[in-house]
């Protein structure tokens, strides 16, 4: 299984990796994220182990949590990254990534944003669109060097999924459409900056069937073999990330076997380098998000509150996609309820859950909302004045601050009146 999940029950106590999450709380406050290292490690080394057959580069995707420490604790085990602008690009590096080992992606990225790229020496850039394939050989010229890129395809494959997650079919914004390639590659060799060394496509998220990524690799080898035969030097073929996990139990996420099993007979025999940029399969269930019940509140139907001290500007998925996830008491409690579990933004739309059987937790214990590893702290906000959590790594027997909590004065810093 893909979900290495570390947050078990000590006796009564949630703890992460063996260490009590009460204590966590009490010591750095709430809300607070909590990750565990060694289930980065786990999920990255499961990933590695289903696809050890087939010749591949494994580059994480730095937007689903692009903390320092989670980026470094990736690239020390030899993953590179997968990133989407110059701020993910500078994260990157600061980490400790090599640039070698870092592509670079995004449908719209600025002249300054290329040009940062190409002198930092990542291994390429991901194009998509002959408009940006012009700008990147401009650029490239004007440094005097040759930009390596790879071409990302639109398959016109609709992964079942959330359709805010859905990216590889032709009615969205990503990658070159089908009919749009043979201009790309009849002037691709009048652009003698540019290199081109690989294809790409990213699906979309969360796609729990494998078939979604047997029809979209089909076409990508389809276009591969044409593009052979033009004399391209293609060494990479990117599939993107996308793989699923699980959120809620009774939905349980396809292992990556089944991916790997159909992936790796069809794309060994290209001879090409494989590149994969999983996101969310690395990090959603390294992390829970930890909250304190502020007060429980009753309306006249009888309906149950808790309003607790995170919201959707620490996690924003259940309002964003009506993403699931579950919650847990800290401290377990032989008696439940059935209760909406709300944060404190002034927004209908501020809650972690609605009509869930939780735990009959009282004010002041702390909750824990699971699997938030992935697009929770990253798509953060200072919405309503909110200061950003701090978020500590379980590294083994040791705990450290990897981000510190905002204080007032840094949310107005760039402010001036
Ligand atoms: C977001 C993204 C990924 C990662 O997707 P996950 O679903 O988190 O695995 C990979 N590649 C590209 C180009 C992306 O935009």
């Amino acid at each position: 299984m893909l979900d290495s999940n570390l947050f078990h029950y000590n006796g009564r106590t949630l703890s992460c990796d063996g260490i009590s999450l009460e204590e966590l709380a009490d010591t750095y406050g709430t809300p607070l994220f909590v990750t565990s290292a060694k289930s980065l490690a786990d999920s990255y080394r499961e990933f590695e182990h289903a696809f050890a057959d087939l010749p591949h580069f494994t580059c994480y995707s730095v937007k689903a949590n692009f903390n320092l420490s989670v980026i470094k604790t990736f690239a020390e085990l030899g993953c590179g990254c997968d990133v989407n602008s110059g701020g993910e690009l500078y994260r990157a590096l600061q980490a400790g990534v090599a640039p070698e080992k870092i592509i670079f992606a995004g449908v719209g990225k600025k002249p300054e944003e290329i040009t940062y790229a190409l002198k930092s020496g990542v291994l390429m850039l991901k194009s998509e669109s002959l408009s940006e394939l012009r700008s990147i050989n401009r650029i490239a010229d004007e440094l005097g060097t040759v930009a390596a890129v790879a071409i990302r395809i639109n398959p016109n494959v609709t992964a079942e999924t959330h359709p805010y997650i859905t990216t590889g079919d032709s009615k969205e914004k990503f990658g070159v459409d089908e009919g749009e390639l043979p201009t790309v590659f009849a002037l691709l060799p009048q652009l003698s900056n540019l290199r081109l060394i690989g294809l790409d496509m990213h699906i979309g998220s969360q796609i729990f069937d494998p078939e979604y990524y047997v029809a979209a690799t089909t076409k990508l080898l389809d276009i591969f073999n044409a593009v052979k035969d033009m004399g391209f030097p293609i060494e990479y073929l990117d599939i993107g990330g996308g793989f699923p996990v699980t959120y809620d139990p009774r939905k349980p996420a396809t292992p990556i076997e089944r991916f790997a099993e159909k992936l790796i007979p069809m794309l060994k025999p290209a001879g090409v380098k494989v590149i994969f940029e999983p996101g969310r399969s690395l990090v959603a269930n390294a992390s829970v998000l930890l909250t304190r019940i502020l007060y429980k509140k009753r309306n006249h139907t009888g309906k149950e509150f808790f309003v607790v001290d995170a919201g959707m500007t620490e996690l924003i998925r259940p309002a964003l996609y009506q993403a699931h996830h579950e919650i847990l008491a800290v401290t377990s409690h032989d008696q439940s309820v059935v209760a909406d579990v709300v944060g404190p933004v002034c927004e209908s739309s501020d809650f972690f859950a609605r009509h869930r059987e939780i735990d009959a937790a009282e004010e002041g214990e702390l909750l824990a909302v699971m699997s938030a590893g992935a697009y929770a702290s990253v798509m953060g906000s200072n919405y309503n004045g909110r200061l950003r959590p701090a978020e500590v790594l379980v590294n083994g027997s040791e705990v450290k601050v990897i981000r510190k909590r905002e204080s007032y004065e840094q949310i107005i810093q760039n402010e001036l009146c």
